[in-house]
Parts: structure tokens; C-alpha cells; sequence
């Protein structure tokens, strides 16, 4: 049997706090959430996990601070210097419901304004 599990629990961070790491397959990348003692709600099922509130990442400028405020950022490092990144700045706005995330429309990837099913954790990454 396969492990289908979407979800990753780290153990790892002191306790009492409890969190998990998922997959996200609009940015490719994992996010995580704490859930205890405080912050979303998480339904506890690592197959078909349900997170409340919304799930919402900013990275570079869209977080605000430094970057924002002065324009040098590294979504225009390229620009700026003529050296290669491969680093986008970006906004992902989810809700995780019942093994699906739906993506809201204000998400700067591809996945936008879609729900699709949350890939399996893959221990490799
Ligand atoms: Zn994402
Ligand atoms: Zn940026």
C-alpha cells in the first residue's frame, strides 16, 4: 500500500507547537502552518486535510519590508544587475479543504482560480 498521505507533521518544533508542511503545486514549493497550541484549524487527517482559515504565502516585495519600500528586490535583480536569479517574488492564497486546495484568483502562479487535488508528500524533497 502506498502512502498517500499529502502532508508532513513536524515533530521537530518545540512543544507545545505542532505544525505541518504540505506541497504546493502552484509555486512547486512546501508551505507550512502551525496548527497547536495556536493557528489554523487543521482537521488532523494526513490524506484528506481540511485547513481554517485561508492559507496566504507572500514572498519578496508582496511581503512588504525592505524590498518594497526601496524597489530593489529580487524579482529585478536581473534587471538591475545583469546577474542571473531564478528567484520570483509571489503571492499564493489557498484554502485547503478536504485533500483539495483551491486557489484564489489573486495568486500569481499558474494555478490561479483552480482546485486541484494536494500531491502526495514526496519524501525527497
Ligand atoms: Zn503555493
Ligand atoms: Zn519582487
Amino acid at each position: 500500500m502506498t502512502n498517500r498521505a499529502s502532508l508532513w507533521i513536524n515533530e521537530n518544533t518545540s512543544p507545545p507547537e505542532r505544525g505541518v508542511h504540505f506541497r504546493c503545486p502552484g509555486c512547486n514549493e512546501t508551505h507550512g502552518i502551525k496548527y497547536e497550541p495556536t493557528g489554523w484549524g487543521f482537521n488532523g487527517d494526513l490524506e484528506k486535510p481540511t485547513f481554517t482559515p485561508s492559507v496566504l504565502v507572500r514572498s519578496g516585495h508582496y511581503a512588504g519590508g525592505a524590498s518594497a519600500e526601496t524597489g530593489k528586490c529580487h524579482c529585478n535583480f536581473e534587471e538591475r544587475t545583469g546577474q542571473k536569479t531564478d528567484y520570483k517574488c509571489s503571492i499564493c492564497h489557498s484554502f485547503v479543504t478536504d485533500g483539495r486546495i483551491q486557489f484564489l484568483s489573486d495568486c500569481t502562479h499558474a494555478l490561479a482560480g483552480q482546485t486541484v487535488d494536494l500531491p502526495p508528500w514526496d519524501e525527497t524533497k
